[in-house]
C-alpha cells in the first residue's frame, strides 16, 4: 500500500485492530446482527510526510449513509465549541454581510447557525442527508455532497471564492485527502483564511487513544503532515492553536501561498514539540500496539471480576471511539449489558459489532448500576455532571483512556 497523500512506500505499522464494522454502522434490529459487514482496521505510518493512516478496505458513501446518525447538536460543550469559534473568526477577520463563509462538513448546521444569526451569508456542505436536512430546516444553505476540486468548482461558479472556509474535524475523514485540500485552495479568496481542526497525531500516541481509530476516520494528523498536505495544493499554515477537544486537537490556519498573511511563531513552536516528541522518529510509533493490547486485557479483566462479584456495570455513551474499544476487546451484551446515550437517532437501537443495545438516559436510573463506563472520556466530567442524583450514591464511574480509571 502507498501513502494516500505522498505515495511512499508504506512499511511502518502503528496498530493492527483486527477486523470489526464501521464504528457508525449502528443496528436498527436484531434481524441485522446477521449480515452486519465487518473490514479489517489497520493503521500505516508514512515515513516520508510521518501521515497516519488505515488501509484502504472501505469507501466513503458505504460509511457514510443517509442514516448516519451524529448529530454534532447534541453535546452542549460542542455547541459551546462551536459558538466560541464562530464569534472569535467573526471579530477578528471582520466579517460582514459583504464576506462569504463556506462550512465543510456542516452536520447539523451546529456551527453555521452562529453566522446567520450575525447575518453573515454562508453556505454548508454535508453529505450525510439527515443531518443536512436538519440544518436546512433551521434556514441554512446546504449542498449535499462530497467536498473535493469539482464541488469547488460549481461552489465557485454558483455563489463565489469564499473569505472563509471552516473545515473543522473533517480532514481526518477524508479518503482523497489531496483532492479535498486542492478543492479548499480553489475555493478561497486571495485574502481568504481557511481552518482545519483535528485530533493530535501526538496526543494519540501519548494517551494511547486507539480508540479515536476506527473506519471512517482515515488520517491520524499532526502538523509535520499536514503542511506538507497543505503545501502540495498550494497554501500555507500560518498560525497553529492547540485544543482541549477530542482528548486534544490542533486548529491549523492557512491561506494562500501568495497571500500577505505572516507566519506566527506558534507554527514553529509546534513543528519542534513534534519532532522533540519523536513524531518524525521509527521507534515512538513502535511500542503503541502493546499499550493497545494492555487497555483491551484491563477491560476484559474487569467485566469479569465484576460479574463475578455480582456488581453490574453499565455503559454511558454510544460514541464511535466506544465502538472501536468494545470490539477490539472482544465485549459482548453479554458482559456490558445496555448503553445509555442522549442522542435520540440511536436510542433503540445496537451498538455494531458488540450488539449491545441502546437506550434512554432516563432509564439508567431504574437500572441502579454499580459502575458507569463512560465511553467517550473526553466529555467525562460533562457525563458525571449530567448523571449526578441519578445514580445510587456508591456508584463509580469508569474510563478506559490512557489507561483504567475508576473514580
Ligand atoms: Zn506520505
Amino acid at each position: 500500500m502507498k501513502c494516500r497523500h505522498c505515495l511512499n512506500q508504506l512499511t511502518l505499522p502503528l496498530v493492527d485492530l483486527g477486523i470489526m464494522p464501521p464504528s457508525n454502522a449502528y443496528l436498527s434490529s436484531e434481524l441485522k446482527f446477521i449480515a452486519e459487514a465487518v473490514y479489517p482496521l489497520k493503521v500505516w505510518v508514512c515515513q516520508h510526510c510521518w501521515l497516519a493512516q488505515t488501509e484502504d478496505f472501505t469507501r466513503a458513501d458505504e460509511l457514510f449513509t443517509e442514516d448516519y446518525a451524529y448529530f454534532s447538536s447534541t453535546s452542549s460543550s460542542w455547541l459551546e465549541h462551536a459558538r466560541q469559534f464562530s464569534d472569535d473568526v467573526i471579530q477578528k477577520r471582520q466579517l460582514r454581510a459583504d464576506n462569504f463563509v463556506v462550512e465543510i462538513a456542516s452536520n447539523d448546521g451546529y456551527l453555521l447557525r452562529n453566522f446567520v444569526a450575525a447575518g453573515i451569508p454562508c453556505l454548508g456542505v454535508e453529505p450525510t442527508k439527515a443531518t443536512a436536512l436538519v440544518a436546512q430546516q433551521s434556514g441554512i444553505d446546504v449542498v449535499s455532497d462530497f467536498f473535493g476540486v469539482s464541488l469547488a468548482k460549481l461552489i465557485k461558479q454558483q455563489y463565489s471564492k469564499a473569505d472563509l472556509i471552516i473545515a473543522n474535524n473533517v480532514l481526518a475523514h477524508v479518503p482523497d485527502i489531496n483532492d479535498f485540500v486542492a478543492g479548499i485552495a480553489d475555493l478561497l479568496a486571495l485574502d481568504g483564511v481557511c481552518s482545519f481542526e483535528f485530533p493530535h497525531l501526538l496526543n494519540l500516541l501519548r494517551y494511547h487513544q486507539f480508540d479515536t481509530i476506527y473506519h471512517e476516520h482515515y488520517s491520524y494528523l499532526s502538523i509535520h503532515s499536514v503542511r506538507s498536505i497543505l503545501q502540495k495544493a498550494g497554501l500555507r499554515v500560518w498560525k497553529v492553536e492547540t485544543l482541549p477537544t477530542h482528548g486534544g486537537s490542533l486548529r491549523v490556519w492557512a491561506c494562500l501561498d501568495n497571500c500577505s498573511i505572516e507566519q506566527e511563531p506558534s507554527v514553529q513552536y509546534m513543528v519542534n514539540s513534534e519532532i522533540e516528541f519523536g513524531l518524525t522518529d521509527v521507534s515512538v510509533y513502535q511500542g503503541f500496539q502493546s499499550h493497545v493490547n494492555q487497555i483491551a486485557t484491563s477491560l476484559k479483566t474487569f467485566l469479569q471480576q465484576a460479574k463475578e462479584l455480582g456488581k453490574l456495570v453499565v455503559a454511558y455513551g454510544a460514541a464511535a471511539k466506544g465502538n472501536t474499544l468494545l470490539n477490539y476487546a472482544g465485549i459482548q451484551a453479554d458482559d456490558l449489558p445496555v448503553v445509555f446515550d442522549a442522542a435520540k437517532s440511536k436510542q433503540g437501537q445496537f451498538l455494531p459489532g458488540s450488539h449491545i443495545p441502546i437506550l434512554p438516559p432516563e432509564q439508567l436510573s431504574a437500572y441502579q448500576p454499580d459502575y458507569v463506563l463512560i465511553l467517550p472520556w473526553n466529555i467525562r466530567d460533562e457525563v458525571i455532571q449530567q448523571l449526578a442524583g441519578q445514580l445510587p450514591e456508591h456508584c463509580k464511574f469508569v474510563t478506559l483512556i490512557p489507561e483504567l480509571s475508576i473514580i
